[in-house]
């Protein structure tokens, strides 16, 4: 992916630098000037196990409620899960992430989305990596992927980039994190490239994965 993709103007005006992680090579962003790791994964180990990076603590459904109502709040309509056998699908069995709702007919532009743009919880089951569940805590068979999407089309464009990272940022500073903590708090305040690459392939199908 092109480095230009990579700088955008929201980053710059909110006191973002670019940096590279000593271990892994890969780009990040980060408002934290001595950070020289990128925050994921083997580079550092687990730091928020038992020490929560936002100041309150949230269960399940708090969090859910949070983060489907701060995007209601940001002009985007809350929609229904869907379910967990992707019985409108010909290529999967089970609905393994919120984009596979809305795939393959409303990314193609034959049907129109529910909403535009829209948030959503979506109950997901991957079974790709099973055998590996246990081993490190980041391997799952099931869990909810909260989202926002929006559906641009030619002359209809809701929002792009800029706009999903503010919305990112806003979300994890309403939530509580201390922006500046990265090396001490771990995965809070970084915006990875491949995160951001993930969320930029996305773009590409017309639509915006939103993390957490
Ligand atoms: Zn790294």
């Amino acid at each position: 992916m092109l480095e230009d993709e990579y700088q955008l103007d929201y980053f710059k005006e909110n006191g973002f630098v670019r940096k590279q992680c000593s271990k892994c090579g890969k780009n990040y962003w980060t408002r934290n000037q001595e950070s020289d790791v990128c925050g994921d994964a083997p580079c550092v180990s687990y730091s928020f196990i038992g020490n929560p990076v936002f100041s309150k603590e949230y269960d399940l459904s708090s969090m859910r409620e949070k983060f489907l109502s701060f995007f209601e709040k940001h002009g985007h309509t809350r929609v229904d899960r869907y379910p967990v056998i992707a019985r409108w699908r010909d290529d999967i069995y089970l609905t393994i992430a919120s984009i596979a709702d809305f795939q393959p007919f409303v990314t193609s532009g034959l049907v129109p989305p529910p909403a535009n743009p829209l948030t959503i919880s979506q109950p997901c089951i991957r079974l790709d990596d099973l055998d590996a569940v246990g081993r490190s805590g980041r391997h799952l068979t099931t869990f909810e992927m909260m989202a926002h999407h929006c559906f641009n089309s030619r002359g209809n464009e809701i929002y792009w980039k800029d706009q999903t990272v503010e919305f990112c940022d806003k979300l994890l500073i309403e939530l509580g994190v201390d922006v500046n903590a990265v090396k001490n708090r771990g995965l809070a305040a970084v915006m990875q490239d491949h995160v951001l690459k993930y969320l930029l392939a996305d773009l590409s199908l017309q639509r915006l994965f939103s993390w957490i």
